[in-house]
């Protein structure tokens, strides 16, 4: 899919191999895992991950039929804040469980439920285990209230100001004529 380079190898699980019953998985991510996946994402909308620090364990539980995946995590990411851009740390501490089921029944997928192909013979975790820690970060990547750096909120709500009043003028040359007029009539 989506990826270059063997950084992400490691998560590529042959479990046609394994034996029937439980099998542990464990990866240590940091941010070059998160980078081999910002570089080929064409919508990033959030601000890229700066560093991390990721304790990821997947406990495979093989049956005939299905595999069930249980991935419990813990460690910590920075980023940087929303509002005052400053370095932010997230805490991660959560689990997720993915099943796969083999066959080819025609109902769609959903988040807890992947159908894979009687073909199938191995598994890329890659894609699940950063779906599963991208989901588990909130939206709003913002400091605690009061612990944002005051002068560069005050920076950049002056900023923000400033662009305001200088773009309004410019959106409509009637209002910026008629702007001007009232300073003038003011004076
Ligand atoms: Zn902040």
């Amino acid at each position: 899919m989506r990826r270059n380079g063997d950084s992400l190898k490691p998560y590529v699980i042959p479990f046609v191999g394994l034996k029937v019953g439980q099998h542990d998985f464990q990866f240590d991510i940091t941010e070059t895992f998160f980078e081999a996946f910002e570089e080929t994402t064409v919508s990033s909308t959030s601000e890229p991950i700066e560093k991390a620090n990721i304790a990821v364990d997947v406990l495979l539980d093989k049956k005939q039929e299905m595999l069930t995946l249980d991935f419990s995590f813990s460690g910590q990411v920075f980023v940087n804040c929303d509002r005052c851009l400053d370095e932010l740390n997230l805490k991660l501490d959560d689990q997720n469980r993915i099943i796969f089921k083999f066959g080819d029944e025609q109902f769609e997928d959903t988040d807890e439920i992947v159908i894979l192909p009687e073909s199938a013979y191995q598994l890329d975790l890659s894609q699940y285990v950063y779906e599963t820690l991208i989901l588990s970060l909130p939206l709003r990547r913002v400091h605690p209230e009061g612990d944002c750096d005051p002068d560069m909120v005050r920076h950049l709500q002056e900023g923000e100001e400033e662009t305001k009043e200088a773009e309004t003028p410019l959106a409509d040359p009637r209002w910026a004529a008629l702007a001007n007029l009232n300073k003038k009539q003011s004076k």
